[in-house]
């Protein structure tokens, strides 16, 4: 199966744009679902967690307890990587086992941290990055969540930067002050530039 990494800074316009790919038949993996899922109830994660942190991180449903784990990984980058070390390989194994699964000319995986974690490049044939500046990313997010400059700034610092994106990239959708038929146009040209090499 012919695979696109969609990746993009918060607010660029990823889920926006993996939405247009999926109206066009283009089956979705969104990696932030299947990190949600495995540290639901009864996910497969939660074992491990259990293991390697102790039953507190673990709530009463025995999903995880989102506000602890976030508390510690902030202010602790050991246990951000022990808790990586856990989820991501599960992460990538549940992401293989649905892109087999796939029915579809191509399979896109929506990777919101694809350049700053380790060796997505490498596990999909396209890297397809959706751009825009630093302030539409600011403006946007501020808007949806309702967070303060500051707020989306310290996010902003904690991915990767613009440059850095799009020297990972193959494609990119520009995506700032774009109107969406501009954007369904861009969409479209991309989409059949996949299905050909998806092809070959
Ligand atoms: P991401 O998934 O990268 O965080 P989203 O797709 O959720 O970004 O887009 C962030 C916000 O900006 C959303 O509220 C979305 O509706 C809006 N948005 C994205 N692209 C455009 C655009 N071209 N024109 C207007 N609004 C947009």
């Amino acid at each position: 199966m012919f695979v696109v990494g969609l990746t993009g800074g918060i607010g660029s316009g990823k889920s926006t744009v993996a939405n247009l790919f999926a109206m066009r038949g283009v089956p979705l993996i969104d990696t932030d679902l299947i990190a949600h899922r495995i540290t639901a109830p009864r996910g497969i994660a939660m074992p491990h967690i259990a293991a390697e942190f102790g039953e507190e991180f673990v709530a009463a449903d025995g999903s995880l307890d989102r506000a602890r784990m976030r508390s510690l990984v902030f202010s602790d980058e050991a246990a951000r990587k022990r808790l990586e070390g856990i989820t991501h390989p599960l992460i990538r194994a549940e992401t293989e086992r649905e892109q087999h699964e796939a029915h579809g000319p191509y399979v896109m995986v929506v990777v919101p941290l694809l350049v700053e974690s380790g060796t997505w490049k490498e596990r999909v044939n396209r890297v397809l990055t959706v751009d825009c500046t630093v302030e539409t990313q600011i403006a946007r997010v501020m808007n949806r969540n309702g967070f303060s400059r500051e707020q989306v700034l310290a996010i902003i610092a904690r991915q990767a930067t613009r440059e850095a994106r799009l020297a990972a990239a193959d494609d990119v959708i520009f995506n700032d002050n774009v109107p969406l038929e501009e954007l369904e146009m861009q969409v479209d040209a991309t989409h059949h530039a996949y299905l050909a090499d998806a092809m070959k």
